[in-house]
């Protein structure tokens, strides 16, 4: 079997399993976008996958998604989707403000800024989501991301999502979409997600458009769906396992 040939079988699987959770939450699948998460994968798969009828696309890093968005686009390939899920690095907003159409990780006040400033230069407007720490720590009074945390997955507290929102939306060239989360390692995902649905459902109080859910991962789609998620993020699911980074 060819590359093209497993990546089609993998993305049925995986629309399969969306849709039977749909059903069994009693949702349309039509509400539920499949980000391709290609991180350490070529550009090729992101070919195959375009190819395939998949449309957004998502990356972690920033100068691998940088090149890779350049070939797609260098190979007549321009109607893509690039969501940037990792921790953006502020001295790398400028990049990222390039080729992201939505960024799912927006966690602290000075990321805000330089992603505004940044899209602003590059005269562009991008989706934003305020990316929320849903391990227990966060939801004491000293939580907070600390600037570049190596190995963190990142996120604000829940206490301060609608404050992060409030900036969001006041900035020129982002737009709040709503919010994002990785479940915590090591504990069962489905309280994590529904404590996630209520900081989403607090932000709507505060800002009605903000409606994305971006949640849920090749291993907990299912639960994700079950909590709401309008964006579900599959990477070893669709592409195998994930080769080593050098
Ligand atoms: C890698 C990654 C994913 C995809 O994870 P899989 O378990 O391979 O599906 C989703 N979200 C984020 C933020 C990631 O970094």
């Amino acid at each position: 079997m060819g590359r093209r040939e497993e990546l089609a079988a993998n993305l049925a699987a995986v629309r399969e399993r969306i849709a039977a959770a749909c059903g069994a939450a009693g949702r349309d699948p039509a509400d539920v976008t499949l980000i391709a998460v290609t991180k350490t994968w070529p550009a090729s798969d992101v070919e195959h996958l375009a190819a395939l009828g998949v449309r957004d696309l998502g990356e972690n890093r920033d100068g691998e998604a940088a090149e890779k968005a350049a070939a797609l686009s260098a190979a007549g390939v321009t109607d893509l989707r690039w969501h940037f899920v990792g921790q953006v690095q502020t001295n790398k907003a400028r990049s990222v403000a390039r080729y992201a159409d939505v960024v799912h990780s927006v966690d602290r006040l000075r990321l805000v800024r330089a992603l505004s400033t940044a899209a602003t230069e590059a005269g562009r407007e991008l989706d934003a989501l305020i990316q929320v720490d849903l391990s227990p720590a966060a939801e004491g009074p000293q939580a907070g991301p600390k600037e570049g945390a190596p190995g963190g997955r990142g996120g604000a507290a829940p206490a301060e999502v609608v404050a992060l929102a409030d900036a969001v939306a006041a900035a020129p060239g982002l737009r709040l979409r709503g919010v994002m989360a990785v479940a915590p390692l090591g504990a069962p995902p489905g309280p994590a997600f529904d404590r996630l649905a209520a900081v989403a459902a607090d932000l709507r109080g505060a800002h009605p458009e903000a409606r994305w859910i971006s949640a849920g991962m090749s291993g907990d789609l299912e639960v994700a769906v079950g909590a709401g998620a309008t964006h579900v993020r599959v990477g070893s699911g669709l592409l195998g396992n994930r080769p080593l980074r050098p």
